[in-house]
């Protein structure tokens, strides 16, 4: 068990987090202007709950801010909304799943715990969040259907959500795409970002080099594969064994859901579809 606090300027960072099994099992919620970005998995929430009344009494809370549904990153949001009665905003994807719930893997619910029903509304594209701070929402697929980034205007600060976690994954969830991952870094790439505030690292300096790099990995990583695949004929599993290695403990921990051989076939599909695209006639316009 370990939690610990970080600051980046005015932004505060919280980290919580629990088994130390070799996956990254720490959370990060963020507090800035007046503001809680995320709000870390509901089984943490006696930690979360100090550090959130610790910024309600010294920094001020008036409103929650969440990136996507995941349990680790919406978990709290509801028990925050109701301590400190704030409201809680969401992408507007997220809205049903938050209210409704949604299926969970037991490796998930032992992780980070099951959240309750949370009321959120949806994000405007741009919202104050307090000390002249404006948030922009960028839309950014791939991990998760609904997840955004946001990022602060004349900052280049971006809470990254799970769009970064790492340089180089090994592993994908059989529900994340490659390709819509790789636009999505592509996306937030074209604003001028310095930090990047992950959910899972923490705060990254050197932002947008981390992610450019990430991109450049995966990019390589999917020509590769897909050459393998349809050029040398070689199966999926042999072509993970020799570009990532054995599937480790995340794969027998998530019950299979995530895995090596998931990144690659998500890579092959992708590179299989931006071939396609290549060789279609350009769109003609109506004279
Ligand atoms: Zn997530």
């Amino acid at each position: 068990m370990s939690c610990s606090r970080h600051q980046h300027g005015p932004v505060e960072a919280f980290r919580t987090g629990r088994y130390p099994v070799g996956i990254s099992t720490h959370a990060y919620c963020y507090h800035v202007g007046r503001t809680l970005i995320d709000t870390g998995p509901p089984n943490q929430w006696r930690r979360v709950r100090s550090f959130v009344q610790e910024m309600a009494d010294t920094r001020g809370v008036d409103r929650v801010v969440v990136t996507h549904h995941h349990e680790d990153h919406a978990g709290n949001a509801g028990r925050i909304a109701e301590m400190l009665d704030v409201p809680v905003f969401a992408p507007e994807a997220s809205l049903d799943l938050l209210r409704d719930g949604f299926d969970m893997e037991m490796y998930r619910r032992i992780v980070w715990g099951s959240p309750g029903p949370i009321e959120a509304q949806p994000v405007p594209e741009h919202l104050s969040i307090g000390d002249g701070l404006i948030l922009h929402a960028i839309p950014t697929p791939g991990h998760a259907d609904d997840m955004v980034c946001y990022r602060v205007e004349g900052k280049g600060w971006l809470f990254s959500a799970d769009l970064y976690i790492t340089q180089r994954p090994e592993y994908l969830r059989y529900d994340e795409h490659v390709g819509a991952l790789l636009r999505s870094i592509h996306r937030v790439l074209q604003y001028d970002i310095t930090t990047v505030f992950c959910s899972h690292r923490g705060i990254v300096d050197e932002g947008a080099h981390a992610l450019r790099e990430k991109a450049r990995y995966l990019e390589a990583l999917c020509g590769v594969a897909r050459r393998r695949y349809r050029q040398d004929k070689r199966p999926v599993n042999d072509i993970r064994e020799e570009m990532l290695g054995k599937d480790g403990l995340l794969r027998w921990i998530s019950g299979g859901d995530f895995s090596k051989d998931n990144l690659i076939s998500s890579c092959i599909r992708d590179q299989d579809r931006i071939e396609a695209e290549r060789h279609l006639e350009p769109l003609q316009r109506a004279a």
